[in-house]
């Protein structure tokens, strides 16, 4: 069971569209369900507009997903449900401190409401515990990880102070409530999972394998983002065509001899080539190797998703 979950926050481009292949790929081949999601908890990143247009996109490249279309905005109440579980455990606690404070001391929480609140100051945010030992997980591409969260910022909001739910949980709780037994994206939200791990493990939930794909990069080696004006996909041929084998190319799954033919049957011989042992090519071998070898390229600095 696999997703792909974009931000509404501009059109999909060719990094979006590896994520959504490899995604797509890998639950297909396991005979699995492949889901989409619309990450548009954050209203002022959200552009109007933008969600549609995504749809479109996927169609417009023959990956069509199962079910209706989840939307975070519409996910409240199960997000509630899980702080209340958070809280009623004893993982969570109610923070004063501002933005500026935890910038104030160097960007890491230092653990001012841990404890219990100061007198006198109102709760703003709501701030997970992390775990005082590394967490560790299984990442297909990249290995063996280890996170020491409490170098990584510390305690991290898991409400934040304008009643928002925070990415981390909600992605818990979203890929929990589909049943999402593959989580495959780009390798600039690896850094992103440590918390991810931790919640899990707080909410009693089953982990799925990880798999964070290389990212795509301009000549210049920079990451394609939408925030920095990556060309929007073509929907039209031959620009489609061209697009998908490049993304499919990335993936090490390109035939040559289909480039630029119809998406469907590039996506169809690309699913043949698939093997869910060794997806992508490279990634670590089932069943996952108790001890990672050596992690190979450069991992990409990790990004604030939305
Ligand atoms: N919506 C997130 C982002 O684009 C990705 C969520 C995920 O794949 O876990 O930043």
């Amino acid at each position: 069971m696999g997703r792909f979950a974009p931000s509404p926050s501009g059109p999909l481009h060719l990094g979006s569209l590896v994520a959504a292949v490899g995604s797509y790929l890998l639950a297909r081949v396991v005979g699995g369900r492949w889901h989409l999601r619309i990450d548009d908890l954050d209203p002022p990143r959200v552009v109007a507009g933008a969600s549609d247009l995504q749809l479109r996109t996927l169609e417009a490249y023959g990956l069509f997903w199962d079910g209706v279309v989840v939307y975070q905005s519409q996910r409240g109440a199960a997000y509630e449900a899980a702080l209340e579980r958070l809280a009623a455990t004893g993982h969570t606690f109610p923070c004063a401190c501002s933005r500026a404070e935890v910038a104030a001391a160097g960007g890491r929480y230092p653990g001012t409401c841990r404890a219990g609140l100061v007198a006198g100051r109102p709760a703003r945010s709501v701030r997970l515990r992390v775990p005082a030992t590394p967490v560790a997980f299984m990442d297909r591409w990249w290995g063996e990880q280890r996170q020491d969260l409490t170098e990584q910022g510390g305690d991290f909001v898991v409400r934040r102070a304008d009643g928002v739910v925070a990415y981390p949980l909600a992605v818990v709780v979203d890929d929990a409530a589909l049943g999402v037994t593959e989580v495959v994206r780009g390798a600039d939200l690896l850094e992103a999972t440590g918390p991810q791990v931790v919640l899990y493990r707080c909410l009693s939930l089953p982990l799925p394998t990880y798999v964070h794909l290389p990212v795509v990069t301009t000549a210049a080696g920079a990451k394609l983002s939408k925030g920095s004006g990556a060309a929007p996909l073509p929907l039209t041929s031959p620009g489609r065509e061209q697009t998908l084998y490049a993304a499919l190319a990335h993936l090490g799954l390109a035939d040559p001899a289909l480039r630029g033919a119809p998406v469907a049957e590039q996506l169809a011989a690309a699913r043949a080539r698939v093997d869910p042992a060794r997806f992508p090519l490279g990634a670590r071998p089932l069943p996952i190797p108790a001890r990672a070898a050596t992690v190979e390229g450069s991992r990409p600095a990790g990004r604030e998703p939305l």
